[in-house]
């Protein structure tokens, strides 16, 4: 049993996933980084005129912006979704979807020739889509699944609503945004498309029942230091090496807060790069932390060790930038607990076994979130993200469409029989 059409689903997911919409971080000073992300979000524009909605396209931000108006006359907060149109870093020219109808469980050869094999024994979350309609690549590019699975299951939910005009709902806003997967598209919304919305939702990565509100808190660390160059034969009591001064600082990071030593809920500092000469030294690193306090602490620590060398090298010596990147959306969720328990309720309404999960990274909700829409994350489907073995299926995406379609019945009934103001509990 289907919630919507599964083939509708089908086949708007495959031609979706024809369209190279690859965003480019060279290019980011570009909105959007890529001409193919303002064909895609054009269109979208045109399917939810089609549909029955209000729609246009925000040229300043690149999103695609629609509105389902509602059809009760209840006082209902505005909610809304947002799915993004670009797709990451890997190759998408000519993606060629491949449609496997009652997935065996088996493994797939996508390319006989290159030995390029999706293998269930590799990839065990296939065995649980067994005779499912499974959508792969053909090996050479990626699928695009993250995150035109999001985009299709919105499209479902859109055309279920107003195919079935007897369901009450209150206003629903879409957005297809741009650049996600460089870290732009929730930095360029405007919230001004998104009147009176009180809390969103973005569809991204995830499976069916994953729920994600904790998020990575994240800053950018440059750290520049002046070294003193003498001839080595004259050197003695004057050269001040910046390299030496640099191997200093490294070695007083905590050797323990490092990714590789780093899950669940930990955090983590990164060198990513480092370039030093005898007159001058360069580090570039990132701090990330869930916990706002650990994080205050992390960049805290940075500012003492430089405070700490510098009254050892010299005052100078050490200079330090620290940029914060983005905040948890936990701290935009802590105190509304019905924005997570509205999705949560609408999971078990669709079937769907829940999953709250902390997402060691950030999404388009880090930055809308502080804009003042606080926005976690649901799911849109498939596995393997960003690369050749993406794959999604058309069972996946009729349950995100029911789950969307879920919540918004949910928010309804709600408003007017009392919100769920469960408090949150720390699941970590
Ligand atoms: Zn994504």
């Amino acid at each position: 049993m289907s919630f919507y059409s599964l083939d509708y689903e089908k086949e708007r997911f495959i031609q979706l996933a024809k369209k190279n919409t690859r965003s480019f971080y060279e290019h980011h000073d570009q909105i959007p980084s890529s001409a193919g992300q303002v064909e895609l979000a054009k269109e979208l524009v045109e399917e939810m005129k089609e549909i029955g909605l209000e729609a246009y396209y925000n040229k300043k931000t690149a999103f695609a912006i629609g509105k389902l108006s509602k059809n009760v006359t209840d006082d209902i907060t505005p909610i809304g979704f947002f799915a993004h149109v670009d797709t990451a870093d890997f190759n998408a020219n000519n993606i060629r979807p491949q449609v496997h109808e009652h997935y065996d469980g088996q493994k797939i050869v996508l390319d006989q020739a290159k030995n390029i094999v999706l293998d269930s024994a590799e990839f065990p979350d296939l065995l649980t889509l067994k005779d499912q309609t499974l959508i792969t690549s053909d090996g050479h590019t990626l699928l695009g699944v993250d995150d035109k699975a999001g985009i299709t299951g919105a499209l479902a939910m859109l055309r279920y609503l107003t195919e079935h005009s007897e369901i009450e709902h209150g206003d629903v806003f879409v957005a297809f945004g741009p650049d996600e997967e460089i870290g732009c598209g929730g930095q360029y919304f405007d919230i001004a498309d998104f009147p009176g919305v009180e809390f969103a939702y973005t569809l991204d990565n995830g499976r069916p029942g994953d729920f994600t509100y904790d998020t990575f808190n994240a800053s950018e660390v440059t750290i520049h230091i002046k070294g003193t160059v003498v001839h080595p034969g004259e050197a003695y009591g004057l050269m001040v090496n910046a390299t030496t001064l640099m191997n200093d600082f490294l070695s007083n990071l905590p050797q323990d807060q490092v990714p590789e030593k780093s899950r669940n809920h930990d955090g983590y500092f990164l060198v990513l790069h480092t370039q030093s000469s005898v007159d001058h030294a360069d580090i570039s690193m990132i701090i990330r932390d869930f916990d706002q306090a650990e994080f205050n602490h992390k960049e805290q620590f940075i500012y003492n060790l430089v405070k700490k060398l510098n009254q050892k090298y010299g005052k100078g010596r050490f200079t330090v930038k620290i940029r914060e990147q983005y905040e948890n959306i936990y701290n935009y969720i802590k105190d509304k607990p019905y924005i997570v328990n509205l999705a949560l309720d609408a999971y078990r309404k669709s079937g769907l076994t829940t999953n709250v999960h902390s997402f060691r990274g950030g999404t388009d909700g880090n930055f809308i979130s502080p804009k003042g829409i606080p926005t976690p994350n649901l799911f849109n489907g498939g596995g393997n993200y960003h690369g050749r073995y993406e794959y999604v299926t058309v069972e996946q995406i009729d349950k995100l469409a029911e789950t969307l379609t879920n919540i918004i019945m949910e928010h309804l009934r709600q408003t007017r029989n009392g919100r769920n103001e469960k408090p949150l509990e720390k699941y970590w």
